[in-house]
């Protein structure tokens, strides 16, 4: 049996970043990080890796290398939770004690909710950013097309990278200009919600890059089965039992997401199954001594690593407060950002908070295509990622919140 002051479930962008806050803050503290995979992954870069920008190996890092000195790492994973008993368990039986808990797995992909997708996945065409395994496959796909049916896929909503579905589709679509074959591609995007993207201050730029590259926007279709060898798609028509099918010669799927399942029926989960937390202290609405961070949580922010960091130094301020017995002074606004690749060499940077209110860091109207915000994209985020967040090294933007 063991027993850690903190101990924090999940060492991705969250959990790796509270960890190296926590030993800056408070080096004695006993720390224990829960985490099966010995490969730890910057996804926002897949995007990149799908158009052929950056090589997968560029977004991998041993985890052994990340987690900082001091902080103990057990690998394996945490099957359910005891919050009464302040402890979880581990898959091979063993309890974990706690005095705090951060819950941050980050969310599931459910790639067997779409009948027949798991046996194409990677073969026929088919393929999707949001896999490791396949990231690299969706280059291949857009270099190898010469002209046929390509179509994107977005699934209902909360998802991580709310974005990510479309940035493909620009970033393709691109290509094929460049190529000259984008007159011969018929480039579809099916989405199941009715709107290109949660905030409307930056729709009518996107719907404008849609139509700039002459895509088929198709509201209101969600993708239900993939038959790879016949190469065709079926979307239901939401909120109808219509369905429709649609043949490709390529396929890039946005898989549905949720709450991991161990969250989803645990004590711990909201009505939806998400993490129940206060939006603003991150603190669990039921359980004080459980807070929250990244992909898992219920609250309305957008599921991206730029939200993760403004998140980490909250919940270590609070967390350390809860221990000392003193009041919460830290508190998340829901900022998230979105770089839109929108072009090689053009970015459309989302920046928001709670409520959808638009909340930019760069003095130019961030509605604009930039390539300064590409060179963000591509060249600093990453570097902001491994040598600040990851780190533990506080660096959070400074943005202007317009109402
Ligand atoms: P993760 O980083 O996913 O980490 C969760 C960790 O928990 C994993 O290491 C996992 O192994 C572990 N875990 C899971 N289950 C258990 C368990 N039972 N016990 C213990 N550990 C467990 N964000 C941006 O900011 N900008 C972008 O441009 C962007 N683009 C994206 C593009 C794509 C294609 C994808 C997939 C994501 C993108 N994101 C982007 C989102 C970003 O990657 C996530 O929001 C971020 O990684 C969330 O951090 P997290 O710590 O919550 O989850």
């Amino acid at each position: 049996e063991d027993r850690f002051t903190v101990v924090i479930v999940g060492g991705g962008a969250a959990g790796i970043s509270i960890a190296s806050l926590l030993k800056k803050h408070r080096p004695n503290l006993s720390i224990a990080i829960v985490e099966p995979s010995t490969t730890h992954a910057y996804q926002p870069a897949w995007t990149l890796v799908g158009a052929g920008v950056v090589p997968l190996r560029r977004t991998l890092r041993q985890e052994g290398g990340l987690i900082p000195r001091g902080v103990t790492w057990i690998r394996d994973r945490v099957s359910s939770f005891d919050p009464e008993g302040m402890n979880v368990t581990l898959e091979n039986g063993r309890t974990v004690h706690y005095r705090r808990l951060v819950v941050c797995p980050g969310l599931q992909l459910d790639w067997d909710k779409i009948e027949g997708l798991t046996e194409t996945l990677g073969r026929n065409g088919v393929t999707s950013n949001y896999s490791r395994e396949t990231a690299a496959y969706t280059w291949e796909c857009i270099r190898h097309l010469d002209g046929g049916k390509a179509i994107f896929t977005q699934p209902a909503m909360p998802i991580k990278c709310a974005g990510a579905p479309q940035k493909i589709v620009y970033l393709a679509s691109d290509h094929w200009r460049q190529e000259g074959s984008l007159h011969n591609t018929e480039v579809s995007f099916c989405l199941a919600g009715d709107a290109l993207f949660g905030v409307p201050y930056w729709v009518p730029t996107l719907q404008h890059q849609m139509d700039y590259y002459g895509v088929h926007v198709r509201k209101k279709e969600n993708l239900i089965k993939v038959s790879g060898e016949k190469r065709e798609a079926t979307f239901q028509i939401v909120g109808t039992e219509e369905t429709v099918t649609r043949s490709f010669d390529l396929l890039h799927v946005t898989p549905p997401q949720s709450a991991p399942d161990f969250v989803k029926s645990s004590p711990l989960a909201n009505s939806s199954g998400w993490l129940d937390v206060n939006p603003e202290t991150l603190l669990h609405t039921r359980y004080d001594t459980i807070f929250g961070a990244g992909d898992v949580m219920g609250t309305s922010n957008a599921k991206t690593a730029a939200a993760v960091r403004e998140q980490a130094p909250v919940v270590v301020e609070n967390l350390i407060a809860s221990l000392d017995g003193k009041p919460f002074k830290g508190s998340y606004d829901g900022y998230g950002a979105c770089p839109l690749t929108v072009a090689y060499g053009k970015v459309v940077l989302a920046e928001f908070v709670y409520g959808g209110k638009v909340a930019p860091s760069m003095p130019y109207d961030q509605r604009k295509p930039s390539r300064f915000a590409w060179f963000l994209k591509t060249q600093v985020f990453h570097r902001l990622y491994w040598y600040g967040m990851m780190k533990g090294r506080n660096i959070t933007v400074k943005h202007r919140v317009k109402s």
